[in-house]
């Protein structure tokens, strides 16, 4: 079980970003993307969760064997990708419970619905899981949180939805160490032989918390080098800089 990406072109508006990049995430294993800003890396996360604004020119994403273009949002949503967003959108009117709730009863099949104790059961439990007030719960979907919060709650959201590919895109931007600590705790209680993680990150830091098995590096739209955990490290002592694309 797996996502494998190939030779992925894509643009938004006239300005190509993903170049031709190659990449696959297999269930069982953490990847962690980094690179420059400006490299894709958000782009492509963009891309696999199926926002609109962008356009694939050529290339494929095939999940478990079925083609993830081809799919709608809430369609591959359902069929077990996560996007835990750089920047979360705050939803006014919507409560976080309420807007967990929907999302898992999309899920169920017609006329079945939550067993609403259960429900909170376990939503209390991950939310301890996360050290996040249970006030959170009534407060409309990232409305006023503080950067730190709205990344808590992104987790959260992730972790309720239990999904089989789980993408986050720098998570660890605005957060504090103990927020890192936090979050990452809850990232390891989700790694599991059944699913795969795409961790992005500009930061070698987190990879110190959540242990990547593969580390690619993005830049100008490609994947230029792959390699185990030593590459943050080497990265992180010498920058991006001196890492120049495989191809022209
Ligand atoms: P990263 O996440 O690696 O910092 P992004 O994927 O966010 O990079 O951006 C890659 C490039 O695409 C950047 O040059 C950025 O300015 C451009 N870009 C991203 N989104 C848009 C957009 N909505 N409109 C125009 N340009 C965009
Ligand atoms: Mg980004």
């Amino acid at each position: 079980m797996s996502i494998i990406i190939k030779d992925l072109h894509a643009k938004i508006g006239d300005t190509e970003i993903l170049k031709g990049l190659n990449l696959e995430i297999p269930t069982g294993e953490v990847h962690a993307v980094m690179g420059p800003n400006g490299a894709g890396k958000s782009t492509l996360s963009k891309i696999i969760a199926g926002h609109e604004d962008y356009e694939v020119t050529s290339g494929s994403i095939i999940m478990d064997g079925q083609d993830v273009l081809e799919m709608d949002i809430d369609e591959r949503s359902r069929n077990g990708i996560f996007l835990a967003f750089q920047y979360p959108m705050e939803i006014p009117g919507v409560s976080n419970a309420n807007f967990i709730r929907a999302a898992l009863s999309e899920r169920l099949p017609d006329g079945e619905e939550i067993d609403a104790v259960a429900y909170y059961k376990d939503l209390y439990e991950k939310m301890d899981a996360l050290s996040m007030d249970r006030k959170f719960t009534a407060r409309a979907v990232n409305e006023g949180f503080s950067g730190g919060e709205k990344k808590r709650n992104e987790i959260l959201q992730m972790m309720m939805l239990d999904p089989k590919y789980c993408i986050l895109d720098e998570t660890d931007s605005g957060l504090d160490i103990d927020a890192l600590k936090v979050v990452s705790e809850g990232v390891n209680m989700l790694r599991n032989e059944n699913r795969g993680f795409l961790v992005i990150t500009h930061y070698q830091r987190l990879l110190n918390y959540i242990k990547p098995d593969v580390v690619h590096v993005l830049a100008d739209g490609q994947i230029i080098k792959s390699g185990g955990p030593e590459l943050a490290l080497e990265l992180e002592e010498k920058g991006y800089d001196h890492l120049t694309p495989v191809t022209a």
